[in-house]
């Protein structure tokens, strides 16, 4: 079972619960902390044990074993995570803009991207340096090189960059460039990497898996608060669907049930979402509406020249005019903008 300790709880608490899993025979007690909180984590301890512990000083709830999430979960904490990034920050009113090419090409096609979402009132650049194609023969990013030009355009406009980390062995080199790691929908289960994500220490940014329940997806937000890492916010980016008109289904209930379940903030990728330009607006609004903290939305000058996904890539006015209505919506439901 899970021993949740109050926050603030002090060493000699803490030593009192390990003392009584002790006295009471359990087979491993561990400790886990994670931003302000602290558990304990019992293994082989009867369930009707439960009230022992809660009875304890600094003990906040215990919660069964077989509990998928428990850090993430909204029950845990009171108030909502909030994550930092740059000059965005997740998870409070406002709602944050993150605009940018799906993935870095050059530099002058990195900087038009990066001065129309500066100058739209984004606080963040994405664009992807290693990049996860279905094809081996389809272009796979600059990689370092990307990186490079990620940070040094992002910092002319003062952006914050966030970049997808593929491997474990990237994550130290990636968190050298980016201010916070994407982990993308294909590696939402690579439990290895959400780990080295973790241990860098930097906000991550994890995409839903396109087959993700929320109870996995949170399960996989736990592995990396369950490393001492609470700086995540997760992305609801679409589901796979029978239907071929569109690239996956947003699945728009997913932002109020995860803002439910859960205190990490909530953005939504309505590009990969949707994969058509002309639906990456509505889809955002929706998003919005829907409570969405933030949006994450590809950028890209020329989409018709795009080495990646420019079907779905909105240009650079047209990002301006999607961050102007969104915001109004933002506002019309009390967010700050
Ligand atoms: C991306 O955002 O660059 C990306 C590849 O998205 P996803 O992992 O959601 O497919
Ligand atoms: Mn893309």
């Amino acid at each position: 079972m899970f021993v949740l300790l109050k926050e603030g709880v002090t060493e000699s608490e803490v030593r009192g619960v390990l003392d009584s899993a002790e006295a009471l025979g359990v087979s491993e007690a561990s400790v886990t902390r994670a931003g302000k909180r602290t558990m304990v984590r019992v293994k082989g301890g009867a369930a009707e044990q439960a009230v022992r512990y809660e009875r304890l000083a600094g003990v906040e709830r215990v919660l069964p074993s077989d509990a998928p999430y428990v850090l993430a979960a909204r029950a845990t904490q009171g108030c909502s995570t909030e994550v930092a990034v740059g000059r965005a920050l997740f998870g409070g009113t406002r709602v944050e803009f993150i605009g940018g090419p799906c993935a870095v090409e050059t530099e002058s096609q990195l900087r038009t991207a990066a001065e129309a979402v500066a100058k739209a009132g984004a606080r963040m650049l994405r664009g992807g340096a290693f990049k996860p194609r279905t094809s081996p023969y389809a272009f796979q990013g600059l990689g370092e090189r990307g990186l490079e030009l990620l940070r040094k355009v992002a910092d002319e406009f003062e952006l914050a960059v966030v970049t997808e980390v593929m491997a474990p062995e990237q994550a130290v080199l990636v968190a050298q460039y980016a201010d916070m790691l994407q982990i993308g929908s294909r590696s939402v289960q690579n439990f290895p990497l959400l780990e080295a994500a973790a241990r860098t220490g930097k906000p991550v940014l994890l995409k839903r898996g396109m087959m993700s329940e929320l109870d996995e997806f949170l399960a996989s937000a736990e592995y990396i608060l369950a490393r001492g890492n609470q700086q995540v916010v997760l992305c609801e980016r679409g589901v796979r669907s029978f239907d071929k008109h569109t690239r996956n289904l947003l699945d728009v209930m997913a932002v109020p049930l995860l803002k439910g379940l859960t205190h990490l903030p909530v953005v939504v990728d309505p590009s990969h979402a949707t994969g058509r330009s002309e639906l990456v607006a509505p889809a955002a609004y929706a998003a919005v509406a829907a409570g969405a903290d933030g949006l994450i939305v590809e950028v890209h000058d020329e989409p018709e020249k795009a080495l990646s996904d420019g079907r779905q890539a909105l240009r650079c006015a047209e990002f301006q005019a999607l961050v102007q209505t969104a915001r109004a919506i933002a506002t019309a439901i009390g967010r700050c903008v």
